[in-house]
């Protein structure tokens, strides 16, 4: 349901801490393993028009692609060979529920299962369980968001880690797959990334990324932006705790408390989007690009807030695909934003208050400043970072 305090949250990950006691159940593998060895009885399903898999140079097995993808195409969708329920507030079910599951296999996927890697340095003296534990990806309710289920992927779970990922995963619950969607454009033979970190902890400064990627999945990232020259690495976590600074302020904040100096909380989103942009962590945009919304529209800018509700809603696109990004309370509002719950609540405060200050002020002084826009205007100029990209506020409708 769409829900303007911004309920509707897509994401590709799913924080650890809404696994709850299901505390070992990682989202991967592939690392990490030197060798993961491809079983021979899927040898079809691992070679698609999209992608192949091969040994990458320091990761283990890899998905590669094999042409250009655009960014936004799915790259691949897949259900799980093994679904393991939760109980209903997401806590493990007795072991003995894991192994008959395991049993139930067929042959073919019992091999594929004893393929997969265990992470072994976490007590559990059960195989299976480390199977489990160590490649189960967490299957998020969609009404929610609680993770009541995990699942064991034959491809997907060969996909490797990267904290700028070229890629991202999104669960379709109710056509049981989940779905991978490119986040850039991916020439052909290039390894294809996802993060395992939750959208929080990815936008987090190198050395806790380092630490979380540690802690819940046993391997030290040495990804491009974790192996950075170490001015750089600086410069990238600064940039990034502002965007953590941000996010926090937006998240715990109320959208009509927040909205209230509109100035500052245009710049703050905007000074966000382009670092999120310039780190490469698209999959945090869309929210941001959602907040522009909102701001917009609690403020009665019926032209504004219809083009960040249309930018919000094709990164949605890009990210979680068309289906899901139809589910947004986006699309009801991006052609007429006065369906917008809280529309122009601010708006009318503002112009309640203005005109005391006109009258104030013709009285006084005799003439009223309207300085509407200036700041629009001069963040419009700055958020022209980039030539390369060319992307600045007044133009740009949402198709990059
Ligand atoms: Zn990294």
């Amino acid at each position: 349901m769409p829900n303007h305090q911004g309920s509707y949250v897509p994401r590709s990950y799913v924080p650890r801490s809404a696994i709850g006691p299901f505390a070992l159940c990682s989202i991967s593998s592939a690392n990490r393993n030197t060798s993961l060895p491809i079983p021979n009885v899927t040898s079809s399903k691992l070679n698609h028009t999209r992608y192949r898999m091969r040994q990458s140079q320091s990761q283990g097995n890899g998905l590669y692609s094999t042409i250009d993808i655009k960014k936004g195409k799915l790259i691949l969708k897949e259900s799980p060979f093994l679904l393991l329920n939760l109980d209903k507030d997401g806590y493990n079910p007795p072991k003995s529920q894991y192994h008959r599951a395991f049993h139930a296999l067929s042959p073919k996927y019992q091999a594929i299962f004893w393929g997969l890697h265990q992470r072994r340095d976490n007590g559990e003296t059960s195989q299976t369980m480390n199977v489990i534990n160590t490649n189960s990806i967490p299957l998020p309710d969609e009404g929610d968001g609680v993770v009541r289920s995990v699942g064991l992927f034959e491809m997907l779970l060969r996909v490797n880690h990267c904290c700028t990922p070229h890629a991202g995963w999104y669960w379709y619950e109710e056509d049981t797959e989940m779905r991978l969607y490119a986040y850039t454009d991916i020439p052909p033979n290039t390894q294809i990334t996802v993060s395992y970190l939750s959208n929080n902890d990815l936008i987090k400064p190198s050395v806790s990324r380092r630490k979380k990627i540690f802690d819940d999945f046993g391997f030290d990232c040495q990804c491009e932006s974790c192996s950075l020259p170490s001015d750089s690495i600086l410069a990238s976590d600064e940039r990034l705790k502002e965007c953590v600074r941000i996010r926090s302020k937006v998240l715990r904040t109320s959208i009509t408390a927040y909205a209230r100096e509109k100035d500052q909380a245009l710049q703050e989103l905007k000074r966000s989007i382009i670092f999120l942009r310039k780190e490469k962590k698209f999959n945090a945009l869309g929210r941001i690009y959602e907040k522009m919304y909102e701001v917009y529209a609690i403020h009665g800018d019926i032209e504004k807030s219809k083009r960040w509700a249309r930018i919000a809603f094709h990164q949605f696109k890009k990210t979680i695909g068309r289906k899901k990004a139809m589910e947004s309370f986006l699309v009801d509002q991006m052609d007429d934003p006065r369906r917008y719950p809280l529309w122009g609540e601010l708006a009318k405060k503002k112009k309640s208050v203005k005109r005391k200050y006109v009258e104030y002020q013709y009285q006084d002084i005799g003439h009223e400043e309207d300085d509407e826009d200036e700041d629009d205007y001069e963040d419009h100029s700055r958020l022209k970072w980039s030539k390369s990209r060319e992307w600045d506020e007044q133009s740009w409708d949402g198709s990059d």
